[in-house]
């Protein structure tokens, strides 16, 4: 366990019902940001037409992923649509400690978890701009059968329901306006005081400051 004040690395936590775009604005973001570093979860989902072991997941059995959540290895897991997602303890801390900002794609119950042992954790919640667009863009993307389609638009409402716990939120109707406020998001957390400290920390003892206040 790392505390929050050893971190020069800032941390996001990005979460969405299924379909709001969440994956895609991450890609887009990476693609223009390339020192943040992706958090690949463990899953217990099949693989979609199209991912890889690795790339968007590491895709593991039910036995697995509870034999390494019975060592501790993930610094947070949950059960959502009917399978198991965690975290990889391991990857985070040490990009963390690095100085490395990293973005966790996940779910509410995961959030809930990483804030805990973050509390500088950047929550940024993802709204589509209405379920009609939802259930689309669901549809558009063809990676679903119907009826996991039909199981992740009824778990919307429930996983919308835990936006007010996230610090900021971005509607995402126009693609290019909801990824430019997102990388906005993210360079005002790199200068946020504690994480500029630690970046510069030689300019900062120069200066005479001193990162803690008191
Ligand atoms: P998506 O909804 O189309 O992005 O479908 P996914 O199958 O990729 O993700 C399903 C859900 O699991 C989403 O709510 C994700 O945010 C969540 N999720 C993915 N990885 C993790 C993880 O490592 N931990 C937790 N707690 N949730 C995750
Ligand atoms: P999530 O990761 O939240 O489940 P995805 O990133 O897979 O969602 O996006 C779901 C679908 O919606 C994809 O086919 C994507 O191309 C499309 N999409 C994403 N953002 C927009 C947008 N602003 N307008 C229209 N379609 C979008
Ligand atoms: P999908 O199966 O469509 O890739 O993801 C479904 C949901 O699981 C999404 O809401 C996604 O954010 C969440 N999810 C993916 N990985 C994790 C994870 O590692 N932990 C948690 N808690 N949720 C995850």
């Amino acid at each position: 366990m790392i505390s929050s004040a050893e971190l020069a690395g800032s941390l996001f936590i990005v979460a969405a019902p299924s379909g709001a775009g969440k994956s895609t604005l991450v890609n887009a973001l990476l693609a223009q940001e390339p020192n943040i570093r992706l958090s690949i979860s463990f899953t217990t989902r099949q693989p979609r037409p199209g991912e890889e072991n690795g790339r968007e997941y590491h895709f593991t059995s039910a036995e697995d992923f509870l034999e390494r959540r019975a060592k501790g290895e993930f610094l947070e897991s949950a059960e959502v649509h009917g399978n198991y997602y965690g975290t990889s303890r391991i990857l985070i801390e040490n990009a963390m400690r690095q100085g490395t900002d990293v973005l966790l794609e996940i779910d509410w119950q995961g959030a809930q978890q990483v804030r805990k042992q973050f509390p500088g954790a950047v929550g940024i919640f993802i709204l589509p701009p209405s379920i009609q667009a939802l259930e689309e863009r669901l549809n558009k993307r063809g990676t679903d059968e119907p009826h996991v389609i039909t199981r992740r638009l009824l778990a919307a409402g429930g996983e919308i329901a835990h936006s007010p716990e996230f610090e900021y939120v971005i509607i995402n109707e126009d693609f290019g306006t909801a990824l430019s406020e997102l990388s906005a998001i993210v360079k005002s957390a790199r200068c946020r005081f504690q994480q500029q400290a630690a970046r510069n920390a030689d300019l900062f003892a120069q200066l005479g400051i001193h990162a803690s206040p008191n």
